[in-house]
């Protein structure tokens, strides 16, 4: 065995200084390299390349290793989930005066439990070194969580690194093979635990070395690198010279230096622009846009979207690896509403699965007549449907699944199992369900597999856990809590493409690149604010007996200088940095790092690109599609066509036939032709899901207008509504149903307040209304059509009755002529056989409007704050005055859809318009303006 050794080498922290490194030690035959940070991997294995029979590990696997080496078997490390559901569990039975007993339920604190768990273990220090005052209490409720953790974790045969590394200290090992050469890279993490373990594996045998980070001249930064130095007292070495920006960054004293070939820094308007900035400027650097520049960007939220978009929309391929939510994936999601299904006697829950379309089953009125029929029955429901759709032609598929349901259902009914055993459950039941391999396949890139193995994956690692923790069999509705649990922090990561621009998220994982792009230079997003542990604050962690001190807030937010230093180090050629000057609307504040960089870098070039500057002009643009978009944003607007309907045919479908029109359509007659014969020529927009709407029905449905008093008004409204649900129950999701009827309780009360209120006020009689109608039966040669929530008449005044999603609040200039066109029109209409014709409108919006005709008002009853009058009427105010206004405000109209001229009109009228996505002129939208 070679005499073991522990060399510290103290590097600036440059690839191409740990790439030598790493290929030095990889010409011999045996060792392993590794890195406590898992995420350097990447990077150290681009170094150590294929050709070496040196291996790459996690450091938790080394140690690992040794301690199967030392012991003949060894527990397997606990991932990070199994961490967490551990101290979930040990959370659960905090005593109620834990000071932690009011959080101890909240997902955020068992992870911030875990991180302070880690801490304390890479110090070996127990919780319990504290006990007096605050501290001391929370010190004591942590130790007693940890001490849980601990043994759930030894029940389940699974074990941190740490309580490895501390089961070796005391053993004699002789050491061999791999494990007695290790090259290990400490990326700035502070582990005096590893240290002394590291220690004592070369005081076994092995050869040590390790690599710390160091400034390039005299900074005092990488405080952990120092710590370590002093920590492990071992001799060093330093390799590496700085260039320029690297000896004075962070420095007092100007030490003089090679220039980076290129250093820039881009204002950009906001983040998206910026990702595209960064992709032009990546395929400038490279010429073809596959050479070694790599984008960093810290912020993954804000960024991976908009740089996926941008790579989409310019056609530059982009390498980066994604980890989506397991809920973002809709096989997860029809998963989990299917797991919920079982649960539920109410087949009608069905329906929103049918609807996804994702499991392939059929879903039209057909089925949901079936889903209907079974849930009236009144039997077993699951039975009823099972028999129903097996008699359902061409609905084989739905039949398996209804039946495969069914029998899960009563698995699930009778049986208790452990949290393996529901796993497995989890597993079978999926995979034999009749659509499973159909699902898998048809799914693009395998999305649905990964998801699927990753959920299955996470769901174990979660069991194991659980199972140790309490083995006896649990029911499926607690166990449906842990899956959700499971699915709402798991995700899957969705590989890297083989080609394509290097996008990286953490200074950790650059390896040998010429240039850095690095977006988001923002303060609060890079550097990072200062912010306290939330459980142990600075002032807590001070009082622990630990050497060296235990990491505070303070050196975490100090190691944000020892990032930026180590993004600086990784160009050999330039270095880009840009930040977005807004996010969504709020201006940003530049990183302070960007003034350190104008300070030293004499060759630095500033760029800004405005928000109005969205791409280069065109003879700049290397990019084909930024080229044409250029072009055709810097062209003059192309007014559209006109719209000139050629032939007498085509004249025919289009013109207005003078068949009777809605009061409302008047509006669009007189204020633009293409508006008003499209919504007649076209089909109605479905309003899909507007069940809001359906609330307009219930009071006639209910009889509101005659409803003797409030009480009865409530209890015939509440039974029309529940009509009303059950007939949409079926189409909707339970938790849009639960605020369709709490919304409907407020509407309701409202409607009944206005609705005595105004028989009060305005002296109606309800005895005296008729409940529906229609606009046509007062007047058979009517040029208008429209249907009537009731109609009351007395004492020669005709009151015509409607329900709107919002009535007129007030007469002004500018809505007379609207008001005139549409209620004047039915008042016009209406006027026969009686001296007066006034309208009640009443709305969604909590407002009755009552809309008159009549030469002088003062007599009439003012309006107040739930009731409107407005008085159309002017001079006499007679009928025949009505009728000759309406004829001057919609002749010129008429003509126009009589002649099939069919001429788009913009003005303000356009923001109401519901055919604008088909017009070419609508005014804000139009072609002819130019965009800015
Ligand atoms: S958007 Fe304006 S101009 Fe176009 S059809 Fe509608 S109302 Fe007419």
């Amino acid at each position: 065995m070679a005499k073991g050794k522990f060399e510290v080498v103290q590097t600036i922290p440059s690839p191409s200084i740990a790439a030598g490194l790493v290929e030095r030690f990889g010409r011999k035959s045996y060792g392993v390299v590794t890195s406590f940070s898992d995420s350097y991997l990447g990077a150290l294995r681009t170094y150590l390349g294929d050709s070496t029979l040196v291996d790459l590990k996690p450091f938790g696997e080394f140690v690992r290793q040794v301690h199967t080496q030392l012991h003949g078997s060894s527990p397997r490390l606990a991932s990070s989930r199994q961490v967490l559901t551990a101290i979930e569990l040990a959370c659960e039975s905090l005593p109620s005066l834990s000071p932690f007993s009011k959080v101890g339920d909240k997902a955020g604190f068992h992870e911030v439990v875990r991180d302070a768990l880690r801490q304390f273990q890479h110090w070996d220090i127990g919780f319990d070194s504290v006990s007096d005052g605050f501290t001391g209490a929370k010190a004591e409720a942590l130790h007693a969580i940890a001490t849980e953790v601990e043994r759930t974790l030894a029940e389940a045969s699974a074990s941190t690194a740490s309580a490895l590394m501390k089961a070796c200290l005391d053993e004699a090992l002789d050491l061999d093979g791999q494990e007695a050469r290790l090259l290990i890279f400490n990326r700035g993490e502070l582990h005096p635990l590893a240290l002394k373990w590291l220690t004592w594996l070369s005081s076994q045998g092995a050869e040590v070395q390790l690599v710390l980070d160091r400034h390039a001249t005299d900074a005092p930064i990488f405080r952990a690198s120092q710590v370590t130095a002093e920590f492990v007292n071992k001799p060093k070495t330093s390799p590496g010279q700085g260039n320029r920006l690297l000896n004075n960054l962070f420095t007092e004293f100007e030490t003089d230096g090679p220039n980076l070939e290129l250093v820039e820094i881009h204002t950009v308007g906001d983040p998206f622009a910026e990702a595209e900035w960064a992709l032009r400027r990546a395929v400038a650097l490279t010429g073809t846009g596959t050479g070694s520049v790599t984008i960093f960007a810290r912020d993954r939220d804000t960024y991976l979207p908009v740089l996926i978009a941008a790579s989409q929309r310019m056609r530059v391929p982009v390498r980066l690896t994604r980890r989506t939510p397991l809920l973002a994936n809709g096989f997860i999601k029809s998963l989990l509403a299917l797991f919920d299904l079982l649960e539920s006697n109410d087949v009608r829950k069905l329906t929103p699965l049918l609807k996804t379309g994702y499991l392939g089953l059929a879903h039209n009125s057909e089925t949901a007549n079936l889903i209907e029929q079974a849930h009236l029955r009144g039997g077993n429901e699951w039975d009823d449907l099972t028999e129903l759709v097996a008699e359902m032609e061409g609905a084989e598929l739905l039949a398996e699944t209804v039946a495969h349901l069914r029998s899960l259902r009563s698995t699930i009914a009778s049986e208790q199992r452990t949290a393996l055993d529901w796993h497995t459950f989890v597993r079978n039941s999926i995979e034999q369900a009749p659509w499973f391999q159909t699902v898998i396949q048809r799914s693009h890139d395998g999305r649905d597999q990964r998801a699927f193995t990753a959920l299955l994956a996470a769901l174990g690692q979660d069991a194991v856990v659980r199972h140790a923790n309490r083995p006896e069999p649990i029911a499926f509705a607690t166990w449906i809590k842990v899956l959700k649990q499971v699915l709402d922090s798991g995700d899957a990561s969705v590989p890297k493409p083989p080609d394509g621009i290097e996008v990286v998220t953490s200074v950790d994982e650059i390896g040998l690149t010429d240039y850095v792009i690095a977006l988001g230079l923002l303060e609060g997003a890079f550097p990072r604010r200062r912010s306290e542990n939330p459980i142990l604050s600075d002032d807590d962690l001070a009082a622990f007996p630990a050497n060296p001190p235990l990491t505070n807030s303070f050196d975490t937010a100090a190691a944000e200088r020892d990032h930026f230093y180590r993004l600086c180090a990784c160009p050999s050629k330039g270095l880009v940095l840009s930040y977005p000057q807004i996010d969504g609307d709020r201006d940003n504040i530049a990183a302070f790092y960007l003034g350190e960089i104008r300070k030293i870098c004499s060759n630095l070039q500033e760029f800004s690109h405005p928000r109005r500057s969205l791409l280069p002009p065109p003879s700049k643009c290397e990019l084909e599609p930024d080229r044409t978009l250029s072009t055709a944003l810097l062209s003059a607007p192309k007014s559209p066509p006109e719209n000139h309907i050629a032939t007498e045919p085509a004249k025919e479908v289009i013109r207005f036939d003078k068949s009777p029109i809605r009061p409302r359509e008047l509006r669009a007659m007189q204020k633009c032709a293409f508006q008003f014969l499209a919504q007649r020529k076209l089909p109605t927009p479905h309003e899909k899901g507007d069940y809001w709407r359906r609330l307009l029905y219930v009071p006639e449905m209910a009889q509101l207008l005659k409803a003797p008093d409030p009480e009865s008004a409530a209890t015939a409204l509440r039974a029309a509504y529940q009509g009303v649900l059950d007939e949409i129950r079926t189409k909707l999701p339970a938790w849009e149903l639960d605020p369709l009827e709490q919304g409907a309780e407020r509407v309701f009360s409202g409607l009944i307040e206005r609705e005595f209120m105004s028989r009060e006020q305005w002296h109606r009689d309800c005895l005296t209304t008729k409940i529906g109608g229609r606009l046509e039966d007062f007047n058979p040669a009517t040029a208008y059509k429209e249907r009537l929530a009731g109609v009351t008449e007395a004492n020669s005044r005709r009151t015509l009755h409607l329900y709107r999603l919002n009535a007129p609040q007030k007469l002004t200039t500018s809505n007379r002529e609207d008001l005139l066109l549409e209620f004047g029109s039915m008042i016009e209409s209406a006027w026969v056989g009686v001296h007066e014709v006034e309208i009640e409108i009443e709305s969604l919006g909590d407002r009755r409007t009552k809309i008159i005709y009549i030469p002088d008002d003062s007599a009439h009853p003012r309006s107040t704050d739930a009731l409107t009058v407005i008085n159309l009427g002017e001079g006499e105010a007679t009928r025949d005055d009505l009728r000759t206004t309406l004829k001057g405000l919609f002749l010129e109209g008429l003509r126009s859809a009589c002649s099939g001229k069919m001429l788009p009109t913009p003005g303000d009228h356009c923001a109401f318009c519901n055919v604008s996505d088909l017009c070419r002129r609508s005014q804000g939208a139009s072609e002819e303006e130019d965009m800015f």
